[in-house]
C-alpha cells in the first residue's frame, strides 16, 4: 500500500522515464480530462508531496501546467520503453498515458487526476503538514500541528496528512511500536511528540529507493516489521502475541505487552 516513500519511488520512475523530453502523446481516461492533450509540452520536473504526485510541465508562451494524481491504496505508474508490453495491471484501470520519443508512462488506477496551473499547486497540497520526505521536512511544526488536536488517538494524528505527510498503516504501526505506544493513546498522553515524528521521518526515508519497505532492518519476506501484518505471531521483543483491530475504518497492530494502555491518572 502507498505510503510517502512509494510515491517518492514512483515520483522518480516518472522522472526517469520523462523529464526533460517533450510530450508527443497523451490520453486521459478520466471523464473531465477526456479532452485534455499534452502534445508538445515538455515535462520539467516530478515532484512528490507527501502521497501526490506532482508532474510539472511546461511549454514556451504558455503558463506551466502541473499533472496531479494520488495512488490511495491501489493506484501506480509504471514507465515502458516504446514498443514495450504494458504489463502492469489490467487496460482497463488505466488512466493515464503520456508518450515521450524514449518512453511511455501508464497511470493506473489513479485518483484525483487534475491539471492545474502550476501557480495553483497549492490549491491541491497546501494543506498537508510537513512532507516527510521534503527539502522542508520540520519535526517541531509536525509535532505542533499534532498537539494543536489533544484529543485526537496516537494512530490517527500519524495517519493525518494535515499534520504530517507521508505516513500510511504500515508507519503509522511501526513507529507506535519503536515508541511503546497503545494505538489509542491520547496526544495530550504522548510523551516526546518530537521524538515520535523524527521516528516516522526516519523509517520513511529509510526505505527511499527501494520498493520493499523494512522497519526492522531486514529485508528477508516475513522479517520486515515489527507488528505489521503480523496478527496472533509473536512480539520479536517479548513474545506476546501481536494484537490486530480495527481503529477509525483502518486497521491497526500492536504489542499488547511493548505497547500498554497507559494507567490513566
Ligand atoms: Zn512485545
Amino acid at each position: 500500500m502507498p505510503e510517502g516513500d512509494t510515491v517518492w519511488n514512483t515520483a522518480r520512475v516518472l522522472e526517469r522515464a520523462l523529464v526533460g523530453d517533450v510530450l508527443t502523446g497523451s490520453d486521459f481516461r478520466v471523464p473531465r480530462l477526456a479532452t485534455a492533450g499534452l502534445t508538445g509540452w515538455t515535462v520539467a520536473e516530478s515532484a512528490s508531496r507527501g502521497k501526490h504526485l506532482l508532474l510539472r510541465l511546461t511549454r514556451d508562451g504558455e503558463k506551466p501546467l502541473t499533472l496531479h494524481s494520488h495512488l490511495r491504496m491501489d493506484g501506480a505508474w509504471r514507465a515502458y520503453a516504446p514498443g514495450e508490453r504494458w504489463s502492469g495491471r489490467p487496460a482497463h484501470l488505466i488512466r493515464v498515458v503520456l508518450r515521450t520519443a524514449r518512453s511511455v508512462a501508464v497511470g493506473y488506477h489513479l485518483h484525483e487526476v487534475t491539471l492545474v496551473p502550476t501557480a495553483d499547486e497549492e490549491t491541491l497540497v497546501g494543506h498537508l503538514g510537513p512532507d516527510l520526505l521534503g527539502d522542508d521536512w520540520d519535526p517541531a511544526e509536525a509535532a505542533r500541528r499534532i498537539a494543536a488536536r489533544p484529543g485526537a488517538t496516537i494512530a490517527e494524528a500519524l495517519l493525518d496528512q494535515r499534520n504530517l505527510a507521508g505516513v500510511g498503516n504500515l508507519y503509522k504501526a511501526e513507529t507506535m511500536f519503536l515508541r511503546g505506544l497503545w494505538p489509542w493513546t491520547p496526544i495530550a498522553e504522548v510523551p516526546d511528540l518530537d521524538g515520535v515524528v523524527t521516528l516516522a521521518q526516519k523509517l520513511v526515508a529509510s526505505n527511499k529507493g527501494r520498493w520493499t519497505q523494512s522497519t526492522t532492518g531486514s529485508l528477508r519476506r516475513g522479517q520486515t516489521t515489527y507488528v505489521y501484518g503480523r496478527r496472533a505471531q509473536p512480539c520479536r521483543r517479548c513474545g506476546a502475541a501481536i494484537r490486530k483491530a480495527e481503529q477509525d475504518e483502518r486497521v491497526t497492530y500492536w504489542c499488547p505487552r511493548c505497547q500498554p494502555r497507559p494507567a490513566s491518572g
